[in-house]
């Protein structure tokens, strides 16, 4: 065989191969979307994204052996060895170091890193195409500025949202003077050089509007993040992984290379749709959110109100209560997470379950700090899937529970979300305050929950404090039950 006859075999069996690897990935965002499908759908992940590395490593060595000879052929096997190296061996430390709870802000460091790499495809693919007066040339090169645009803001925006994520940064939202215009501005000075870089003729004309469009767009996408407050964080994880997504289509475009762009489309918009669905949940604005806070008032803390004093009880007589209670409702949150304690609440569960006690999970669509967050843990502690329900599904029957269980939630119980005024005003909250009692468990009284807001919950005459570490408490209400 030929050269020739040898790359197009190849190139054959790769479009065979990518379009095997899109179909998986679509097989990978069904099975995701249900919790008893989800193993099989990462697994059709995993086998996509494994088809789609070997048949590009497959069509490189190919391509640089026949073209280049095998000089070549050994330099760029030794380059995909060491980045494929490099790459894997951080993704399995990573993965395997990381808790639950350190999950969006890796997340969020992982989209920082398909934003940063479609800003250096987009310098890449420009340093190697000469400029040229063809409407053609334009087009790539709009596209190469679209991808360094969207790239950057993914990346900078991604970095501030790890970093306000894992407290590095505060929380609270940055409130520049006109900062909504001044992103707006950004917007349209970003899309005037993209034009003018279009129509750049070579290679050092090219690279200053190139550069310019970068630093504009770093600023932005930090701006955007930074404007944002705590509470509607969930929905910027998304949207950073929506935006992750477009960067990855738009570096498709730029090398030409038709999976990347259907997998860009399929995370950015099953991404735009996750925060939409956020959005919804909480009672934000989409559009106030990818706009960077647009028409909040940056609203981060409530006014400091007393609201008397708290009762506080003891895991064993908790026990007590949950023994005489007919109907028991348990609400987690991120307490649950840091102090991992959903295998004694599976525990619990079975206990209370086995002595007849009708026991249900309320679930948050934000408890946590990913979205289904509660529902990964207890599917971890293997607590039944029918028990755990969503908020929507349980919110109008707390009157007719005896006891109602927070686990370590804040800001999702919170009923100052009815307040006018307060910073998570209009977010719809688990009414667990209507139950006939409320424990809570928690380690202090001094710390609010993330919006940073008081809790009033906290001070009902039908709620008691259980103060101490969720696991240690859960585990003695079992010890005692
Ligand atoms: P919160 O973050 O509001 O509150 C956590 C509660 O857990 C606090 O009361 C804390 O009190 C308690 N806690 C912490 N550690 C322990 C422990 N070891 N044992 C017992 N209690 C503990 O939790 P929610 O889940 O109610 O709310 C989630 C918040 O996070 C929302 O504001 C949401 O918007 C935001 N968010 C959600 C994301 C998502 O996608 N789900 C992503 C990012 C943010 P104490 O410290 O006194 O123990």
């Amino acid at each position: 065989m030929n050269t020739y006859a040898i790359l197009g075999t190849v190139i054959s069996i790769q479009t065979l191969a990518y379009i095997v690897a899109a179909l998986l990935f679509i097989l990978a965002l069904a099975g995701l979307s249900k919790q008893t499908t989800a193993e099989n759908g990462n697994r059709f992940g995993i086998a996509g994204m494994a088809a789609a590395l070997i048949a590009t490593v497959v069509v490189v060595l190919t391509a640089s052996g026949e073209l280049m000879g095998s000089r070549h052929l050994v330099a760029v096997l030794v380059l995909l060895v060491v980045a494929i190296g490099v790459g894997g061996a951080f993704g399995i430390y990573k993965a395997r170091k990381v808790e639950m709870t350190g999950m969006p802000e890796l997340i969020a460091l992982l989209h920082s890193f398909v934003g940063f790499a479609a800003v250096l495809v987009g310098f890449n693919s420009f340093l190697l195409t000469p400029g040229s007066d063809s409407p053609e040339n334009a087009f790539h090169m709009g596209e190469v500025g679209l991808a360094v645009f969207i790239g950057a803001v993914t990346f900078t925006g991604s970095i501030v949202a790890y970093l306000k994520l894992s407290a590095k940064i505060k929380g609270a939202p940055l409130t520049l003077p006109g900062r909504n215009w001044l992103n707006l501005g950004a917007i349209v000075v970003s899309l005037l050089l993209i034009v003018w870089f279009a129509y750049t003729r070579s290679v050092a004309m090219g690279l200053i509007p190139l550069l310019l469009l970068t630093v504009v767009s770093l600023a932005l996408g930090a701006h955007l993040v930074a404007a944002i407050g705590g509470g509607d964080m969930p929905v910027v994880v998304s949207m950073l992984n929506s935006y992750s997504g477009w960067a990855a289509a738009m570096a498709g475009f730029t090398l030409g290379n038709d999976l990347l762009i259907i997998t860009g489309a399929l995370v950015g918009s099953s991404g735009a749709y996750l925060s939409y669905i956020m959005c919804k949940a909480m009672n934000r604005s989409f559009i106030s959110v990818i706009l960077g806070g647009f028409g909040s008032d940056g609203a981060t803390t409530g006014e400091s109100k007393d609201y008397g004093s708290h009762t506080e009880i003891s895991p064993e007589d908790v026990a007590e209560l949950l023994k005489g209670a007919k109907r028991v409702v348990i609400t987690p949150g991120y307490g649950m997470a840091v102090a991992q304690a959903q295998y004694p609440v599976a525990t619990l569960t079975e206990k209370l379950r086995a002595q007849g006690v009708d026991v249900t999970f309320g679930i948050h669509p934000v408890a946590g700090r990913l979205p289904g967050h509660m529902n990964v843990l207890l599917a971890e502690a293997k607590v039944p899937y029918d028990i755990v329900l969503e908020m929507d599904e349980i919110n109008d029957d707390f009157a007719d529970v005896d006891v109602v269980l927070v686990i370590g939630a804040n800001d999702t119980v919170n009923p100052a979300a009815q307040e006018p005024g307060s910073p998570i005003a209009g977010m719809p909250v688990l009414k667990v305050w209507e139950a006939k009692r409320v424990i809570v468990s928690k380690r202090s009284m001094g710390n609010a929950g993330y919006a940073g807001v008081q809790n009033p919950l906290f001070f009902n005459e039908n709620t008691d404090m259980m103060l101490g570490d969720a696991k240690d408490s859960v585990e003695r209400i079992v010890a005692a039950l």
